[in-house]
């Protein structure tokens, strides 16, 4: 009998959906020329790169020109927190972040902090959420940069970030967020929010890898970080990534088309997964905040049990999750985001996130449902970490 397979690691990236995947294949195949070059080839590139920045633009409800397209997401949060850093050091050199952002965005922040800036990590309550007020209380006259993320891709957690934006506007501090969890799975709107800086990725929304883009609002004081030829408004050198870009940009009208269905069909099964895990193994506990949370995230922790040791038994049984986050797997040491969160190591070494995707099915959640308390109860028994006991006690929430 075949293995069933059931992928729930959306969050770490996504299939190229089959649409945008046709749609990159013409651009390297057919329309192979360079967006810069004059002929025919290059016009037609370059017609292709500007539709797409339109699609990604309309998705956000920003204008075309405020629309950069980069590497991905890493290249993003790059470019808003050093390009901002750069531009506007004579105005200050003091930045507030939180602990528990991407590495993108903690790893350009020690960068700057070696380079001379000062900067704020807000701590998160137990649900990972940042205060607003800590935000306005960091804010110094030397202020110019808060990077907040939108929602965690950790434990799915979604930020205050239009309180925050405002608060930031109201201190005329640059705002950047990191949505690269939210954009192409809930409607986002950056005059809402009153960003003027966000960071989107196209593998996390079933667009190909190595492409994203940042979203600047018009006026934003910003230098390169990336120097060559004058690509996309001088902001980003190199050829642009045309197979990439246009399939982000269908990616964007397509998930604009269709979230109003999505988002809800996607909450649905996430809390059907979520109370099912909860009802029927005992010692779990959901990480992140029940109602403030990305529709397709479940991340829980199975106190006694080693993350990694459940992730090698879900993929035995032909089920992807991840422990953490990808890039922090590999190595032993619990995540940043859940002990920022404050939850005990017995607790944080238990973890495990399932990302649900567009084409994840009630039969997927039914099969988790059914696979996961008996690889939970095995690892358990071998477990000397397990107390000796009858009975498991009841539910931990
Ligand atoms: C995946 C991810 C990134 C990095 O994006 P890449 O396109 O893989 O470089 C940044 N921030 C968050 C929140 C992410 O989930």
């Amino acid at each position: 009998m075949d293995l069933r397979k059931v992928y729930l690691d959306h969050a770490a990236t996504t299939p190229v959906r089959s649409e945008v995947a046709e749609m990159v294949s013409r651009f390297m195949l057919e329309e192979f020329g360079n967006a810069s070059s004059v002929h025919n080839w290059g016009r037609r590139a370059r017609e292709a790169v500007e539709r797409a920045r339109g699609q990604v633009a309309s998705l956000i409800g920003a204008r075309s020109e405020e629309i950069v397209f980069t590497s991905g997401g890493t290249e993003s949060d790059n470019l808003a927190i050093k390009g901002v850093a750069l531009a506007n050091r004579e105005r200050g050199r003091h930045i507030i972040t939180s602990r528990i952002e991407h590495h993108a965005v903690l790893h350009a922040c020690e960068f700057l902090e070696e380079e001379g800036w000062k900067v704020t990590y807000l701590p998160v309550d137990g649900d990972g959420l940042v205060d607003p007020d800590d935000v306005r209380r960091a804010i110094t006259p030397e202020t110019v940069l808060v990077t907040i993320m939108m929602a965690n891709n950790e434990v799915g957690t979604i930020e205050p970030v239009a309180e925050i934006g405002r608060i930031c506007a109201e201190h005329d501090v640059y705002f950047h967020t990191d949505a690269v969890q939210v954009v192409g799975n809930l409607p986002v709107d950056v005059e809402e929010i009153r960003v003027d800086l966000m960071t989107i990725s196209g593998h996390k929304m079933y667009a190909p890898k190595g492409v994203g883009a940042l979203y600047i609002r018009k006026g934003t004081r910003i230098a390169s970080v990336l120097h060559g030829g004058a690509h996309e408004r001088g902001l980003r050198a190199g050829t642009e990534n045309v197979p990439g870009i246009v399939g982000m940009g269908l990616a964007c009208e397509l998930a604009q088309r269709e979230l109003p269905e999505r988002v809800p069909r996607l909450r649905s099964l996430r809390d059907r997964l979520i109370d099912g895990i909860l009802a029927t193994i005992p010692d779990v506990r959901l990480n992140g905040h029940r109602e403030r949370r990305l529709p397709n995230n479940v991340n829980v922790s199975f106190r006694h049990i080693e993350g990694e040791a459940l992730l090698l038994d879900l993929d035995l049984e032909g089920i992807g999750a991840s422990s953490g986050s990808a890039c922090t797997s590999g190595s032993l040491d619990p995540s940043h985001v859940l002990l920022a969160m404050g939850l005990p190591y017995e607790w944080a070494h238990g973890s495990v996130r399932m990302t649900l995707g567009k084409d994840t099915t009630d039969e997927d959640i039914d099969y988790v449902l059914e696979v996961l308390p008996r690889v939970v109860r095995r690892l358990r028994d071998m477990s000397p970490l397990t107390p000796i006991r009858k009975e498991y006690p009841r539910n931990v929430h």
